[in-house]
């Protein structure tokens, strides 16, 4: 199947009532297995390289580990440049064959995100890329607090940027271990009531799996992103296989046993998202 844009499979997502699962990527082990889980499922993926990933693997290996996921696989694959801060990385990740960009201009203010955003926008719709934006300020556990979306503003946002998704702030925040108290229902329905933009959940391990199950069928949320409880779950595999064969050094051998329960976490959250 041919490697697909986040337009080509949120704007389906945001018709059928269902959400896709963008899941954070850091090296090739995770990638496979989460593809892998796509095809078992049979719901498209996005595979996604944050900061952190691109501060251990240049970003022309990983445009070219997702598009070789993607060329084997039988279900849509989008290869995207999670929170890009500069025009520069989404340049690159355009040049590297990724299929998306986020630029997360969160922290600037509104006229300058906007402007900014707009710019990128229209550069990775120029080269047949797409671009989510965010509004509001998602925070992080234990790190910068959060700054919950305007709807009004979400709705000039929109409008003006021209994006393909908005990452807005409705209670979710970054890193967290543990189901959160859960999402603002009431901000939510208010920003899906001034746009018809697909909306994205960034630290979507922290929504309580339940909500997170139904908002995914009932609201515009068509893109939860996955990081954290699959971070665990490669964690607590890696730290068993170790304790299981402690005289195992082989690399490909370690990491080969982790690839299963990866797989088979990241499958039960995309049949959770309908
Ligand atoms: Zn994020």
């Amino acid at each position: 199947m041919p490697l697909a844009t986040l337009s080509d499979v949120l704007q389906p997502a945001l018709g059928e009532g269902r959400a896709v699962a963008g899941v954070v990527c850091l090296g090739w082990e995770d990638a496979r297995a989460y593809t892998a889980a796509a095809e078992e499922v049979g719901v498209p993926v996005i595979l996604q390289a944050g900061p952190g990933c691109r501060a251990h693997t240049p970003l022309p290996v990983l445009g070219a580990m997702f598009r070789s996921l993607a060329a084997d696989a039988d279900v849509p694959v989008v290869a995207h440049l999670d929170h890009g801060y500069e025009e520069a990385e989404a340049r690159a990740a355009i040049d590297a064959g990724f299929t998306s960009v986020m630029f997360d201009g969160s922290k600037l203010p509104l006229a300058e995100n906007i402007a900014r955003t707009a710019a990128i926008a229209e550069m990775a719709h120029a080269a047949g890329v797409s671009c989510e934006g965010e509004i509001g300020f998602v925070g992080y556990a234990e790190g910068a607090e959060s700054r919950g979306t305007d709807p009004e503003e979400a709705a000039r946002f929109a409008r003006e940027t021209g994006v393909d998704a908005m990452a807005i702030s409705v209670g979710n925040v970054h890193l967290q271990t543990d189901a959160g108290t859960g999402l603002d229902e009431g901000r939510i329905a208010a920003i899906e009531a001034v746009t018809d933009v697909p909306l994205v959940i960034h630290g979507g391990s922290g929504v309580p799996h339940a909500q997170r199950a139904r908002l995914a069928r009932g609201t515009a949320i068509c893109k939860f992103n996955i990081g954290t409880e699959l971070r665990q779950v490669f964690g607590t595999a890696l730290r068993a296989s170790l304790a299981e064969h402690p005289d195992r050094f082989d690399r490909v051998e370690i990491l080969r046993a982790v690839e299963p329960p990866i797989r088979a976490a990241c499958a039960k959250v995309l049949r959770s998202l309908g």
